[in-house]
């Protein structure tokens, strides 16, 4: 009997796969079909065919439709995810389905529809936008729009207006604009920068140790603070790697915002490398046609966010992932994976190396480097000649001395900057005006109806918002509790200090980037274009500007407020403090000007500002460390934690009361060592008017958590409870 039974993975929360009749379709393993599930029809992959099937044949059904012009998914697809959903105990079929464009998941063929890209000529870039009648808006913005970037793609277009393609036509016609095809991202209009920086011997160093052994899966660590060239070392890696056949590499960034930057930077220095980028604010088509262009081997070089490490790359010689230690890296929901994990996995499968880069590297990569699971290599100096290292000072604000919550000697170092023509940033991780609003005569704090968070004044629009769920409600006119009418914004964010800037220093140019700020579709890109043409002269801004943004007239940071995160109770709080702090200190004083940074604090004594005076990642990542091991947290216990939640605490007591039991039933049997802690509330007890609850499982070993989760977590999904609690199994999780 020939292999006709179609084994087909669905998107369906059900850990298996569904076996259908070929129809005489000639379905083939890796291909996307259309099969009847239910009343619906569903699209499935083929990942195997056999000749048996547990369920009668006579009641199997057909698939309905085949898409016989798309390539197949291959078989390291299948791998990686397979692991993947093991890994973290998610129904394959739902990983394999999430891994693919949108576009894919739908059951219709997915056709990459031409698509094209629009860029000025000469002529058009001689023009002036005067010359296009004022009523012509839309023509105007298009142009302007063109000037900023060297191309736009169809979707940017769009984004700017629904009636780009009207102005478009008319700037083609009179010769000031030009269309060519897209090969999706692989057109580079970048200009090529073929200058060769001098590498220094660190540099060289790393190069030559990882170019030596290429053949083979190998992590490496490349530590080096910001500006110590990690960027330089993976283009000339590319390069070489790229040089030799028709390889790919894969490049990962942790978030959006820093793919346009190091894309242009790649595009230019690599231009012979066709380049895709794959993230999330891509347009659908966008995304289906770089994702084919990976699967087809076109793309060279794809670059993008967590996602990207699913994207086929038949011929994938080497991966690297830039600010490993970043916690966008870990996916917080559907299936919770970690992709720097994933492509370590992915690497080792494929048998390449796998480069991770960051100043402040993870603790479990950091420990991995110091067991020599990794290989390490550090850049210790600042690339750039001459550039040295920014002073850290602490200004100790414990007995007060600050006006509104800014010291004077901060104050005067901005205007210091000001005179001499620099610019300052001003770092405060809290958008919005003030974090609470305070009734003074019963201490009332304007809470989250629907979490258990408080509301955050943001007094431009008069409103108050939860930064949790997004509920947003007027600025009431009394304590709702007391009848006050005196309520004070209490405590600092972006807004706040901005306004408190320009009364402090009238004739400074202030810029605030937040994520209030910078909610148009490149409004970031458009703002840091206003900082390096130095139309700004100081810059109020959380993370969003901590992250690897290079602006070389910066000569002071001030950071506020990040006490705090000094006592969190969250074991990695002082990790991700410390690597922040790293990060915004990097901003200042690069190129060939000194840096300095003021940092606000109650504590100037601690040992994490102490560390970061010298900015010494190696002994605070020692003093953690031991720490870490005294404590039994990771990377010297692996762990898994159940998230429950659902209208009704009671129910999710009782889920989680059975799930603790049954996993300490488990972990009787098997005699092994995994810790079931009680069920808690996290901290943040509710959430979207969800009652929540966590079960912690931890255990010395990643085997032992697994061996548990592959046991138990069937149970779970097999319980009637489970069916009205939401639950999900978030393994090595990052935010309790
Ligand atoms: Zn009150
Ligand atoms: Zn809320």
């Amino acid at each position: 009997m020939a292999r006709h039974i179609l084994k087909i993975a669905l998107d369906v929360p059900l850990d298996r796969l569904f076996d259908y009749l070929d129809g005489g379709l000639a379905a083939q393993v890796g291909q996307r079909v259309v099969v009847p599930f239910g009343r619906r029809k569903q699209v499935g992959i083929v990942v195997d065919i056999v000749d048996k099937s547990d369920v009668p044949e006579a009641k199997l059904k057909a698939i309905l439709q085949t898409f016989v012009d798309e390539p197949l998914l291959d078989k390291e697809a299948f791998a990686l995810l397979r692991f993947c959903a093991d890994y973290y105990q998610y129904p394959y079929g739902q990983a394999l389905l999430a891994a693919l464009p949108t576009r894919l998941r739908q059951t219709e063929p997915a056709i990459s529809r031409k698509q094209h890209v629009y860029s000025l000529t000469d002529l058009g870039r001689a023009q002036e936008i005067e010359a296009i009648p004022a009523r012509k808006a839309v023509q105007r913005r298009v142009f302007s729009a063109l000037r900023k970037n060297e191309q736009l793609s169809e979707s940017a277009l769009a984004e700017l207006s629904g009636g780009w393609r009207k102005a478009m036509q008319a700037m083609l016609e009179n010769g000031w604009a030009q269309a060519s095809e897209l090969l999706a991202g692989l057109n580079n209009t970048h200009k090529p920068d073929l200058v060769q920086l001098e590498l220094n011997q660190d540099q060289v160093r790393a190069l030559q140790a990882i170019l030596k052994d290429t053949q083979k899966f190998k992590p490496w660590l490349l530590h080096g603070i910001t500006g110590s060239g990690k960027t330089e070392v993976y283009i000339r890696l590319i390069q070489a790697v790229l040089a030799q056949n028709d390889d790919q590499v894969l490049v990962l960034v942790p978030e959006i915002n820093l793919t346009p930057q190091l894309e242009a930077r790649f595009r230019s220095r690599l231009p012979d490398f066709p380049l895709v980028a794959l993230h999330s604010s891509l347009s659908e088509s966008e995304r289906l046609h770089n994702w084919r262009l990976a699967q087809s081997g076109q793309a060279k070089i794809v670059i993008g966010t967590r996602l990207a490490v699913f994207a086929p790359m038949p011929n994938l010689r080497l991966v690297i992932a830039d600010e490993e230690h970043d916690g966008s890296y870990k996916q917080q929901d559907g299936m919770r994976y970690h992709a720097r994990d994933v492509a370590l996995m992915r690497a080792k499968h494929r048998d390449i190396p796998i480069l991770l880069g960051s100043a402040t590297p993870a603790l479990e990569t950091w420990h991995n480097a110091l067991t020599d699971k990794y290989n390490l290599l550090k850049l210790a100096d600042r690339a750039v000649a001459k550039a040295v290292l920014p002073s850290i000072r602490y200004i100790d604000v414990s007995k007060g001395g600050t006006h509104d919550g800014l010291s004077p000697i901060l104050v005067e170092a901005m205007r210091e900057r000001l005179a001499k023509g620099e610019q300052s940033l001003l770092f405060i991780n809290r958008r919005g005006y003030a974090p609470v609003l305070l009734c003074s005569a019963c201490n009332w704090i304007a809470p989250c109806s629907r979490c258990s968070s408080r509301l955050v004044v943001h007094l431009k629009q008069g409103r108050l918002c939860c930064h949790h769920c997004g509920h947003e409600e007027k600025i009431p006119r009394q304590c709702p509790s007391c009848g006050n009418p005196d309520l004070h914004p209490t405590g600092h964010g972006t807004q706040r200090l901005e306004q408190l800037l320009a009364a402090l220093l009238p004739e400074a140019r202030i810029l605030r980037v937040d994520r209030d700020s910078t909610r148009r579709k490149d409004a970031l890109t458009d703002m840091l274009a206003t900082v390096h043409a130095d139309e700004v002269d100081i810059l109020v801004g959380t993370q969003m500007l901590a992250k690897g943004h290079d602006f070389p007239n910066l000569t002071l940071v001030g950071v506020i407020d990040t006490d705090s995160a000094l006592f969190s109770p969250d074991f990695r709080a002082a990790e991700r403090l410390f690597a922040q702090l790293m990060q915004v200190a990097g901003r200042a004083g690069r190129a060939d000007k000194a840096g300095e940074v003021l940092i606000q604090t109650a504590f100037p004594d601690h040992a994490l500002f102490n560390a970061l005076r010298v900015q010494d990642y190696a002994a605070f990542s020692e003093a953690l460390l031991s720490e870490r091991k005294i404590t039994q947290f990771p990377p010297y216990a692996f762990m898994a934690l159940l998230r429950a939640e659902a209208n009704d605490f009671a129910l999710v007591q009782r889920f989680l009361k059975f799930a603790a039991d049954s996993a300490r039933e488990i972990v009787a049997e098997m005699g092994s060592h995994v810790m079931v802690y009680d069920p808690v509330r996290p901290q943040m007890e509710r959430l979207k008017g969800m009652e929540r609850g966590h079960l912690l499982m931890q255990a010395d070993s990643r085997q032992a958590v697994q061996v548990l989760l592959r046991n138990w977590v069937p149970g779970l999904r097999g319980n009637a409870l489970g069916a009205k609690v939401r639950w999900a199994v978030d393994v090595d999780p990052l935010e309790f």
